[in-house]
């Protein structure tokens, strides 16, 4: 029959089954949609990143004589949103069947159930071939246990396509997880590696998009858009990593550095996201460079990088459909504020937060820790609503798609699941900040203080965190040990933390 083949943003599947082969009676279609560009105010560099990875993946296609159809955003025939355009594409053409790849959202999958119960030909919904697990994988894994500990799930996925094992049930290095080793400050050595650069020029897109009058946040250098827009960009980062940032992955891992924004994590994932890479071959490739280069890349780097695409990013996928719909409402904690200002423009004096959400709206990155212990870590402890907070995370890093997102947000980040995917809420005092990062050392506050006018507000937001959430808390093992010593504390020391601590989650524009 006469074919129409959706193809979302996010799916640029370069070696996926459908184009295998060429035939004259399927159509591709990619578009850019107002539906996608508003659901959420997006960074700047995220509208550029898509629309150019998706461009070009058209463009591959077409190559390869395949039949495309590409709506460009401000082209007259574009509808805007999914179902008008779909709708108008049919009937133009006469197409006598509709089929589409799974979409990672909930949002998306809702819409194109809809709308192919509207249809009267026929529709068909196959794989993307991406992921490492089908949708309902974790679910069933977990089935009957009351504790989602990713780390069983990680060593089954280890055991599932033989990664890093001596055999089906020894992991190599006699250990599953070399975590423990991985913390280490960064401190100007060992030296970075010069980035990775792309240099692309992205002033025409730039052009349309302020044309087609989408807002944006963040700010993008028009000479020198950053990101992977094709397959072979992507592997030219993956390879980027292996020869220079791999032998210090896991050392790093932790570490916040006011002169490096990457330090030694890869930036794969806005293309693994979009499915540019798959993350079976960014696993094998990192695993085949570890054992090539055995004597001077530790196990523990090595496996550091692999948990988090194979344990990790599974696992949230994993959760968010065991979870979704109900998810997206969560607030266990029942937090109420919004989020302050500064989050769109980096204008607070506290270093860390004005580092992190500077280097934010400049690059549409901040590594795992930037995220869940600077900017996610004030939002929980300043009792910020999870609808905030996931609005912000939504909108400004390049790699953020729902799935991904809201798991780490909501679950990892907000306790607002209660405690599904963190075991305890991910918060700490400034002494953490301090240990791992170089922020404290030229901020305004004091990282010692803790109730004085320069004290680092994260020390009495601490305090007054655990106390304010105890009902919530006292149940929790890993929390045992911080909730006996607020118990220590007297009165009147209590009452001060949470005096200092108020003022700060009443008027946090002041800080
Ligand atoms: P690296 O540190 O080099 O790690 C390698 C890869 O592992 C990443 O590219 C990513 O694909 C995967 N990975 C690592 N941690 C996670 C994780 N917790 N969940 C899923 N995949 C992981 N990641 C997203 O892809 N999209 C998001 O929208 C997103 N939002 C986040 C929000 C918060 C509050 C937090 C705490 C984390 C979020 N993460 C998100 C996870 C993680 O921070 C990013 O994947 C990572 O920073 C991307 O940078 P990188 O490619 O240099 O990662
Ligand atoms: Fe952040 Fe406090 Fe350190 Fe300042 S002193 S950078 S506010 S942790």
């Amino acid at each position: 029959p006469k074919t129409l083949r959706l193809i979302l943003g996010d799916q640029l599947n370069y070696n996926h089954s459908w184009f295998k082969t060429t035939h004259s009676n399927i159509t591709y279609v990619l578009m850019e949609m107002r539906q996608e560009t508003d659901y959420v105010k997006h960074h700047i560099q995220k509208i550029v990143g898509f629309f150019k990875a998706m461009r070009h993946f058209a463009t591959h296609l077409k190559e390869r004589e395949h039949k495309v159809i590409y709506l460009k955003i401000n082209d007259k025939n574009n509808l805007q949103s999914l179902d008008e355009n779909l709708s108008a594409l049919l009937k133009e053409n006469n197409f006598e069947k509709f089929e589409y790849q799974l979409p990672d959202e909930y949002r998306l999958d809702q819409q194109l159930k809809d709308f192919c119960k509207k249809l009267k030909i026929g529709t068909e919904a196959s794989t993307t071939e991406h992921f490492l697990t089908s949708r309902k994988e974790l679910e069933d894994f977990y089935q009957g246990k009351n504790q989602l500990t990713m780390e069983y799930f990680y060593r089954y996925m280890r055991k599932k396509y033989n990664i890093l094992m001596l055999n089906d049930k020894d992991p190599e290095g006699g250990k599953w997880n070399f975590d423990k080793s991985n913390r280490k400050k960064w401190k100007g050595k060992p030296e970075i590696p010069h980035e990775r650069g792309f240099r692309k020029d992205a002033s025409k897109l730039l052009e349309e998009i302020e044309k087609a009058g989408i807002e944006s946040m963040g700010s993008i250098e028009a000479q020198n858009f950053n990101w992977p827009e094709s397959r072979q960009d992507a592997l030219s980062v993956l390879n980027y990593f292996c020869e220079n940032l791999l032998v210090h992955f896991g050392d790093f891992q932790d570490a916040m550095h006011t002169e490096q924004a990457y330090l030694f994590h890869s930036r794969l994932s806005f293309a693994l996201n979009t499915k540019m890479l798959h993350p079976l071959e960014v696993i094998e490739k990192v695993t085949e460079h570890w054992r090539l280069n055995k004597e001077h890349i530790d196990i523990s780097q090595a496996e550091g990088f692999i948990r988090q695409i194979l344990g990790w990013r599974e696992y949230m996928r994993g959760i968010y459909w065991r979870e979704m719909p109900g998810y997206r409402r969560s607030n266990r904690l029942r937090n109420q504020n919004k989020l302050p200002e500064f989050y769109w423009n980096g204008d607070t004096k506290m270093n860390c937060l004005h580092h992190s959400i500077k280097q934010s709206l400049e690059t549409a990155y901040a590594h795992h820790i930037q995220r869940l212990m600077i900017t996610g870590n004030f939002a929980l402890l300043t009792n910020t609503h999870p609808d905030y907070v996931d609005t912000w995370y939504l909108g400004v890093y390049m790699d953020a798609i729902e799935w991904a997102e809201i798991t780490n947000t909501r679950g990892m980040s907000q306790f607002a699941d209660g405690g599904l995917v963190a075991t305890k809420p991910y918060i700490s005092s400034g002494s953490y900040i301090n240990k791992m990062s170089n922020y404290c050392k030229d901020c305004h506050y004091n990282v010692n203080k803790k109730t004085e006018e320069d004290a680092c507000p994260f020390n009495s937001l601490y305090w007054n965190f655990l106390d304010e959430k105890k009902e919530f808390l006292k149940d929790n093992n890993r929390m045992g040990m911080m909730m006996s010593l607020l118990e220590k504390k007297s009165a009147k020391e209590l009452k001060e933390l949470k005096n200092r601590a108020q003022k700060v989650i009443k008027n946090p524009e002041r800080f």
